[in-house]
């Protein structure tokens, strides 16, 4: 595909130019302006010589879609703006993309180190995948940085940060991390995922390798799969052999849905962001609400921190509601305006509590072990009129309240969290 003609680089450009545009500032076959689905699974050479010289990545080209496909790699190049990054290379899902990186990276005898809070997929792949074959994984309490920084020291492989976390949208200080990893040599490696590339930009940070999955913001209709992995040139060549082999490639339409949805994300996230605020800001003063995590409360413990390393706090908002699984079963089928669905970043707002949303894949016992209690719900923003929003979530705690349960009742806490300080009524 030929550049378009005048086409100015976006190094300048702001990231909604970026989003709209990279990648796409392309002329494409029968002038159409959109970027074509190329559903061809190989590519055919007259002059095996050429053939040859692709194959050995000499001469630009394709020859296999496992190995790379055209809108798949218009994909990639789009990620690459967003993430200010040397290279992208796309998978068929988040996890195929968290479990790629962490086999091309691992050895047999190699240690990793993380946090306890990450996606519940994530967490499975260390604790029940990377120690059968060798890996052993420490666990660390997600708020505390000395705990992180001491395990780093006494020698890893590789660091993996997830921030702000699934469910409970805990902040990790990413600079301060990748300080303690460099001195070991380690690789660290970023889920960007929650935060989106508008609002943190892990490779600036020092970040080695960034992970998202498009299935959520990115591609923000809820209705496609993928996952996507940013780095240097030299560390992706290893992730794209590793694709190669293992064969977890994204397919073209579903690369096609992902580029789509992603020339609206910063549309849809500035208001999304809005709406996030404005409800963890009246779930402060909702009497059956015990805690409220978000990021940009002033009273949430990594505050500090999230100003300094993020440009918006995203538009997740999780809450603890007193009488944990009563409550929740009781107000989660009164809203009008949201799914109760296990996904996040879409258009639409959804509920789900971490039970049947992120940490599915876990049993009570080691949910409680997480620090994930019963009645915690996370709320995926979606792009409704931040009103509506607000009217629907009252209107379904009016409800609890009015249908007496009395459990819910007697345990309704009457102080706020201490998360919620500084938040104005
Ligand atoms: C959903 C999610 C994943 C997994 O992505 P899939 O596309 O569902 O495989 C990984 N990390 C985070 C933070 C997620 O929210």
């Amino acid at each position: 595909m030929n550049k378009k003609p005048g086409s100015a680089a976006l190094v300048n450009a702001g990231s909604g130019t970026r989003a709209v545009w990279g990648g796409e500032q392309v002329r494409h076959p029968y002038n159409a302006t959109q970027t074509p689905i190329v559903v061809s699974a190989a590519y055919g050479y007259d002059d095996i010589d050429v053939w040859y010289d692709v194959a050995l990545g000499k001469a630009p080209g394709f020859i296999y879609s496992r190995m790379g496909n055209p809108t798949v790699e218009t994909l990639e190049a789009k990620i690459r703006e967003l993430e200010l990054a040397e290279s992208a290379v796309a998978f068929s899902s988040g996890m195929a993309a968290i479990s790629s990186v962490l086999y091309t990276f691992l050895a047999h005898g190699d240690r990793v180190v993380s946090t306890k809070d990450s996606y519940g997929g994530t967490n499975k792949i260390f604790e029940e995948f990377l120690p059968r074959t060798g890996v052993s994984v420490t666990l660390c309490e997600t708020f505390d940085h000395e705990e992180i920084e001491r395990e780093i020291a006494k020698g890893c492989q590789l660091v993996y940060l997830e921030t702000p976390t699934n469910p409970t949208l805990k902040v990790l200080d990413i600079q301060r991390l990748v300080a303690a990893a460099k001195r070991v040599g380690a690789v660290v490696v970023a889920d960007n995922t929650f935060a989106t590339p508008l609002n943190q930009n892990p490779l600036a940070l020092g970040v080695d390798v960034v992970i998202h999955s498009a299935t959520k913001f990115l591609s923000g209709h809820g209705d496609v799969l993928g996952g996507l992995v940013c780095g240097s040139e030299v560390l992706m060549a290893k992730v794209r052999h590793y694709r190669e082999i293992n064969g977890a490639a994204l397919d073209p339409f579903s690369a096609y849905m992902i580029i789509r949805g992603m020339k609206t994300l910063v549309l849809r996230m500035r208001q999304q962001q809005r709406s996030a605020r404005a409800l963890a800001e009246y779930l402060c003063t909702e009497p059956l609400v015990e805690s409220v995590n978000y990021p940009g409360l002033p009273g949430h413990p990594n505050h500090a921190v999230a100003c300094a390393q993020m440009s918006g706090f995203g538009a997740i908002v999780s809450f603890v509601v007193s009488g944990g699984m009563d409550t929740v079963k009781v107000l989660l089928p009164r809203l009008r305006f949201a799914h109760c669905a296990g996904n996040l970043g879409a258009v639409e707002t959804i509920y789900g509590p971490a039970r049947t949303t992120s940490h599915v894949e876990n049993t009570l016992e080691e949910r409680l072990a997480l620090g994930i209690s019963e009645g915690l719900v996370r709320i995926s923003v979606g792009i409704e009129d931040t009103d509506d929003l607000l009217d629907d979530l009252k209107q379904a705690f009016a409800f609890v309240r009015s249908s007496g349960n009395s459990a819910v009742l007697e345990n309704t806490q009457l102080s706020i969290n201490e998360t919620c300080a500084g938040i104005a009524g």
